[in-house]
């Protein structure tokens, strides 16, 4: 199915689920490839687009991306932004 486009070429993206049933997006033309990771992340993929694993093609990432967590793993968490601005703050008072 197709839920989205490729955010480098625009052509429609391939949904395919992953052994672990969370859904991966691909770009056949440009080969971008797009994870769906985190539980909350998952459920609103599938709230939007009404994918489900069930009747999904099953196929694992093609090799360069991101290492999927393991099972039990929380999904990495983006770096605080406020931290970094602060932090940059504070260096160019202190200068
Ligand atoms: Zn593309």
């Amino acid at each position: 199915m197709k839920a989205t486009p490729c955010p480098a070429c625009g052509a429609d993206m391939t949904v395919k689920a992953q052994k672990n049933g969370k859904p991966w997006l691909g770009c056949s033309s440009c080969k971008v490839i797009t994870l769906v990771h985190g539980p909350d992340g998952v459920k609103r993929f599938k709230d939007r687009t009404g994918w489900t694993a069930e009747g999904a093609p099953v196929a694992a990432p093609p090799a360069g991306g991101a290492p999927a967590p393991k099972a039990g793993e929380p999904a990495p968490k983006p770096a605080p932004g406020p931290v970094g601005h602060a932090a940059r703050k504070a260096a160019r008072r202190g200068q």
